[in-house]
């Protein structure tokens, strides 16, 4: 499975790079705000089961929070709590907490290890993909045991991979978008720009 910090760096890419039309108008996306936790916590909180694994001692880690009936019902609640917090539309905050939520399900399927119990309560049957992405971590040999290192470098190098991408996809587009503006501006004040275009010819003699 990938590890906590990915899933993390997951929601950070999610809450800062999903087009505009995704993420709900009024959230505004700040380095040191409250509103970077959001989508940070959203993508990680499935694995904080392992809080009721370590006081029950039961196997509850990959259980019923990373089921699609549980990321459902999650979204729905968190979703109407923050939109009464942040007074926004509660139809896009709780499309953008279950593509946030989704991310970590989708994440946990590609990976290494047991798999997930995608339909539980109906099916106690864990799922994974026959194509995996990510090597797994194995927490039962500790938290700091040397072979965590190769997927945590893997991980990271990804990250900065991903970072790097989408941070050029997004000066392209709003490259993009100034230039169709700029051309906009042209069209729709032909008068000023013939204007300005005797103004120079006249100018130049
Ligand atoms: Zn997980």
């Amino acid at each position: 499975m990938p590890s906590p910090l990915f899933h993390a760096a997951t929601g950070y890419f999610l809450g800062k790079y999903l087009p505009r039309n995704i993420i709900p108008r009024s959230y505004q996306f700040h380095r040191f705000d409250f509103n970077i936790l959001y989508p940070v916590l959203i993508a990680t909180c499935a694995d904080f089961d392992f809080i009721p694994q370590i006081l029950t001692g039961t196997g509850f880690h990959r259980g019923i929070s990373h089921s699609l009936i549980f990321t459902l019902g999650f979204s729905l609640i968190v979703a109407g709590i923050a939109s009464k917090i942040w007074k926004i539309s509660y139809q896009k905050l709780l499309r953008f907490t279950l593509i946030l939520y989704s991310s970590h399900l989708i994440l946990d399927f590609f990976a290494e290890g047991r798999g997930i119990k995608l339909f539980l309560p109906f099916l106690d049957q864990f799922f994974k993909s026959p194509i995996l992405l990510f090597p797994g971590i194995h927490y039962s040999k500790g938290l700091f045991d040397r072979s965590h290192f190769i997927p945590i470098l893997y991980e990271l190098l990804l990250s900065a991979v991903l970072y790097n991408l989408l941070t050029q996809w997004q000066a392209y587009q709003a490259h993009k978008a100034a230039k169709s503006a700029i051309k906009n501006n042209i069209h729709s004040h032909p008068q000023l720009h013939s204007q300005k275009s005797i103004k120079s010819s006249d100018s130049s003699f």
